[in-house]
């Protein structure tokens, strides 16, 4: 077993409330000056920065797993994440045509940039992103298992957009292997509201939209594999 320093919950420039600083190399180096192992991009709704940070990871001495964080039809926010760049990018298309065809509003919601690897600009998502979209709860995981992936609920603990502030329970037949809990000290008071939570991986991650909210090695996992212990083969 060896210890694994984690964040797999972050946002770069193309999600409207990230920061324009979060371009794919400031975030990749920011967590390796933190000494962050394995990290996950996950945009709202959207994997469109996930192939410069891949192309950018493969110099530095890091595991980027391609993610996004769906937004569910009951407004519910849910971290999903994949194999390789090739089952995120499908996924993106995917999760594309179920999101309302409603443009961004860049002066009201942010700009929603698409970046290379050398964090120039080449383009910009059209549709707001952080709109609900008719994925729902129940649909999800095995959603996610169609293209190799995995999937959790996000911020369990958190008032707005969680599976608690929204649906107010947590049910097993979701089919969710991990949880993320965003604060540590609500572990106890939201365990017995989780029905079988011993069974659960309990992830905890920066949800950063700045660089300096991105984990600086407080995050960490005991295993042999951290992508196995995930379920990512
Ligand atoms: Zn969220
Ligand atoms: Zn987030």
């Amino acid at each position: 077993m060896e210890k694994v320093t984690y964040d797999l919950h972050t946002h770069s420039a193309l999600s409207p409330c990230g920061d324009n600083d979060m371009t794919v190399n400031n975030i990749l180096h920011m967590a390796v000056l933190g000494g962050v192992q394995v990290l996950a991009v996950t945009d709202h709704n959207s994997c469109k920065n996930c192939p410069a940070a891949v192309e950018v990871a493969k110099g530095l001495p890091i595991d980027l797993i391609p993610g996004m964080e769906l937004c569910t039809v009951e407004e519910v926010h849910v971290i999903c994440l994949f194999p390789a760049l090739d089952n995120a990018m499908a996924f993106d298309a995917y999760v594309h045509d179920r999101l309302p065809a409603v443009e961004n509003r860049p002066e009201i919601f942010g700009e929603q940039r698409i970046l290379n690897a050398a964090d120039e600009i080449v383009g910009y998502e059209p549709y707001l992103l952080i709109n609900a979209t008719s994925i729902s709860i129940e649909e999800v995981v095995p959603l996610a298992k169609r293209f190799g992936g995995i999937c959790y609920p996000a911020h369990v603990d958190k008032s707005s957009t969680s599976v608690f502030s929204n649906l107010g329970y947590f049910s097993s037949d979701w089919g969710f292997g991990a949880v993320e809990i965003a604060n540590r000290q609500k572990i106890e008071e939201l365990a017995p509201k989780i029905p079988g939570f011993g069974e659960l991986l309990v992830l905890h991650s920066s949800d950063a939209h700045y660089l300096w909210d991105i984990s600086q090695g407080e995050n960490f996992l005991f295993c042999n594999n951290f992508r196995r212990a995930l379920g990512l083969y």
